[in-house]
């Protein structure tokens, strides 16, 4: 492998990969239930990426096949009609996964929010019966982006025993999940985060270097080992004179052009972990339906 010729990770082929084999899973569940996994996505506000997420969200679930259920409400919606709707939807039979769109209004508590979804129905992994089955090598479902970053590990570099895997970002649906996710292959993990001290001299011994901070291009080529597999989760969104204030143009955490130069293997942003993020989604609700079911499918 060159050092001047990185290998650009391609989220965007992988996820459709994913999103293929979901297909004759999906047609077993129609055969033994009747109809197909259904996922519930609600969205409370009008936060402009937000909205792009779960329209994503929704178009994917959509073209597989699959049911979407949509509910969208209004910025003043009350923290406790939002736990009556998610009351609701968890004794619904016909709906297999729920997602809550992330960050919500300041006047909700997002914690009992992610709590009062049933864990059967948990498909993005965030609520603490997940989060500790995930902790204790569980069968679980497992945060969709954590996951996407993991396929894609998985996929680029085979056996990941004995690698060392920083972390940048120790967020509860990112940093802590993966950390669990890749402890569990055999990789040793370290978390960094806003109050490590000398960052760089804890990077640069990295084969993996996970970038999840939302700062755009904080990761500089002085802060990687040449050859080092890195994966950019941020999405940043920055104003260029060139596009204006209407068309933001968007950036990961990692300086791409110039890390590329020196990393072994890079994903770029868009087109990484983001297209990951959607098909483990997909592939969460696949399974929480099958599972609620009874069904067996050949995901795991
Ligand atoms: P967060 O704000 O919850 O956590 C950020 C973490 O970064 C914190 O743990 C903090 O300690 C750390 N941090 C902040 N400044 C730092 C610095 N200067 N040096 C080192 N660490 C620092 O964010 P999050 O929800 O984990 O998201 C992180 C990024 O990933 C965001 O850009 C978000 O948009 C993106 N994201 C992308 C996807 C996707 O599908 N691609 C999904 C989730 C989040």
């Amino acid at each position: 492998m060159s050092l001047k010729e990185p290998k650009i990770i391609d989220g965007k082929a992988l996820s459709n990969e994913l999103v293929q084999s979901l297909i004759p899973d999906i047609k077993t569940i129609i055969d033994e239930i009747g109809r197909p996994p259904a996922l519930a996505v609600i969205l409370v506000g009008e936060d402009s990426p937000s909205q792009i997420y779960v329209r994503n969200k929704i178009n994917k679930t959509l073209e597989v096949g699959m049911i979407s259920v949509e509910h969208r409400l209004s910025s003043e919606t009350k923290e406790k009609s939002l736990l009556n709707l998610i009351v609701e939807l968890n004794k619904n039979s016909e709906v297999d996964g729920i997602l809550v769109q992330l960050p919500l209004p300041k006047h909700i508590n997002e914690h009992s929010i992610i709590q009062a979804i049933s864990p059967e129905k948990d498909v993005d992994g965030f609520n603490i019966i997940n989060a500790g089955k995930l902790a204790t090598g569980q069968s679980n479902l497992v945060p969709c982006t954590p996951l996407g970053c993991l396929l894609l590990l998985r996929h680029t570099l085979g056996d990941l025993t004995g690698l060392h895997a920083v972390i940048i970002g120790r967020s509860n649906i990112v940093g802590k999940p993966l950390a669990q996710l890749l402890l569990a292959e055999n990789a040793s993990v370290t978390i960094v985060h806003s109050k490590t001290k000398n960052i760089s001299q804890i990077t640069t011994q990295a084969d993996i270097l996970i970038a999840a901070v939302g700062q755009a291009e904080l990761v500089k080529p002085d802060w990687i080992k040449p050859g080092a597999c890195i994966i950019d989760v941020g999405i940043n969104r920055i104003i260029t004179a060139e596009k204006g204030k209407d068309k933001p143009q968007l950036v990961g955490d990692v300086n791409f052009s110039e890390v590329a130069q020196k990393a072994g293997f890079i994903t770029p942003v868009p087109g990484g972990v983001g297209p990951m993020t959607i098909s483990c989604l997909l592939r969460n609700t696949v399974v929480a339906a099958a599972r609620r079911n009874g069904v067996e499918i050949k995901i795991k």
